[in-house]
Order: structure tokens, then sequence, then C-alpha cells
């Protein structure tokens, strides 16, 4: 069964760590995407927000270069490498920088990390604080440049601002509020929300967002999948594994390369169809999905 990721921070590993794309120091890597049947996978460009801005620049511009000079030509043409931005405190009002991005090809950008920044509020902000007016200008260009906007790690009155405002919405890499109550995580009003909107919710195989602790098995994450069917939602879940940006995993999901053991998990708890959505079809639709023609529309 296909794969589609929405987030993995493998460009972050390789910098940080110095290690080639064909390395299994990181964790989504050429051979771990191939053996896990992966054929959409996210790679997120972030760089620490309280970095001097000249290295948080390079270090961009590294995560842009390698993208296009390790990751593109490693994968199998069938296998899609979309870039996304984590993170837009610094290209936010930097207009050259803004079209570096778009030359770069991504497609997918988000306001925040968790942090308070020039445009919005993180999630480790108070919650009743909204996008700023750079923010909010952001959107715009990112609705003009047919970017998705993520509403991971934005706090609660930003995601709801910021759905409100985007054309094209996701969340990238979260979890299930009502499960687990994590400031990163999604209330079921929010993903009601964003099923409205046409939008996409990529889980992630984060521990601590699935139960608070360093480890969970993997039927814990199947009720994250269980609650999302029990609201409606199965058709716009996915994965957002957030691989390479977390210390600790689901237990026997070390990595891309065990797609297959949650694929035969999943199906032993869901219809085929579910399971093909959830594994691939759900974000392989979103991202099909052709932006709004203004004009059509009015
Ligand atoms: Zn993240």
């Amino acid at each position: 069964m296909y794969i589609a990721d929405a987030h993995c921070d493998a460009l972050w590993k390789m910098t940080q760590q110095s290690v080639p794309f064909t390395s299994s120091r990181v964790t989504v890597n050429k051979n771990s995407l191939k053996n896990g049947n992966v054929k959409t996978q996210v790679f997120a460009l972030y760089v620490p927000p309280h970095w001097p801005i000249k290295k948080q620049r390079h270090e961009l511009k590294r995560q842009m270069e390698l993208f296009h000079s390790q990751i593109k030509p490693a994968l199998p043409a069938s296998t899609e490498a979309i870039l996304a931005l984590e993170g837009a405190s610094l290209p936010g009002e930097d207009q050259s920088l803004q079209q570096k991005l778009l030359e770069s090809g991504v497609s997918m950008a988000s306001l925040t990390w968790n942090e308070e920044n020039a445009l919005a509020y993180g999630s480790s902000q108070p919650s009743h604080l909204g996008i700023k007016a750079a923010g909010k200008r952001f959107i715009a260009w990112q609705n003009s440049n047919n970017i998705i906007v993520d509403g991971a790690h934005l706090n609660e009155k930003g995601f709801w601002e910021a759905l409100e405002h985007a054309d094209r919405f996701l969340v990238s890499h979260t979890n299930i509020k009502s499960i687990y109550n994590h400031p990163r995580n999604l209330t079921d009003a929010q993903i009601q929300a964003v099923k409205e909107k046409d939008g996409f919710i990529g889980l992630t195989f984060y521990p601590l967002f699935i139960n608070g602790s360093s480890e969970a098995a993997l039927l814990e994450f199947t009720r994250q999948i269980d609650h999302a069917c029990s609201i409606g939602a199965e058709r716009i879940i996915g994965i957002g594994s957030d691989f390479d940006g977390i210390d600790h995993t689901v237990t026997s999901i070390q990595g891309p390369e065990d797609y297959p053991i949650l694929v035969d998990h999943l199906l032993r708890h869901f219809s085929k169809d579910i399971v093909k959505g959830i594994a691939y079809g759900n974000f392989r639709r979103f991202l099909d999905k052709k932006n709004l023609n203004k004009f059509e529309a009015n």
C-alpha cells in the first residue's frame, strides 16, 4: 500500500549531523522511503527562530540547496518530494527570501514554530492572541502563490484566523486533543472545521502528543484514528510522522521502513478503503484539489 507523509524534519537532521540523505542516521532516507513504499513525502525547512538572523538565512538556504541537490535526485521519479516551510518569521516580510522560496518550489508553509514571532503566536503562547497584521499579509502572499497554509504549531486563535484567511489549509503534524490534552493537538471542533474547509490533518507518531509520555504503543496511535472516524473525519486524516524532528516514536514504527507494519495493523481495525485513505489517498486527494479560482467562485 502506498504511503504519503505530510511532515518530516530530515533536512534539519541532515544539516545538524552533517549526514547525507543516503545515511541511516536520517530516519527519512532514500532506502527507508523505498522500503516503506512512500510515494509522497513532505520535507520541512526548519531553522531555530532564536538563532541570529544571518545564521538562520544561511541554514535556510543550505536546506533548500540540499533538497534539490541530494533528495530530489535520489528518489525515483514516481516518488514525490514536496518542500514545506516550518515557521515563517525569517521570510515573513523579506520579499527576496519569499522569491527564493517560490523558486525553490515551497508548496506549504506555517507561520510559526511554537514561539511568538513577527507574524503570529505559536502553541506555547496564550490561546487568545490572534495573527498579527504581518501574518495576514504572509497568508495573502501564500494564497496568491498557491502555497498551502499549514496550521501546525499555531496557538488556538491563530489556528481559527489562519483557517479563515487561507485558501487552502492543512495541519501537517498534530494529534487529537480529546484523547490527550496537549497544546499542539486539535480539538474536535478544530477537526470538524478542517473538514468543512476541505483540508487535511496529518497525525504524528510522537508519544508526547499521543499520551504525554516518551512511549506509545501502536494501539494508542490506532485510537487516534478510531476517534477521528467517530467524528466523521476519516477522509481528511493521514500521516504527518514528524520523523527526524522527534526524539521518541510509536513502538514498532521506528521509521518509514516500518509502514508495512502500520498498514497491517490498521487493516486489522479498519476497512481497506479507510486504511488506503489514511495511508495515502486522503493526502493525495487534498494535494490534487485545484486552487479555488476566485473568478469562478464569484
Ligand atoms: Zn513541528
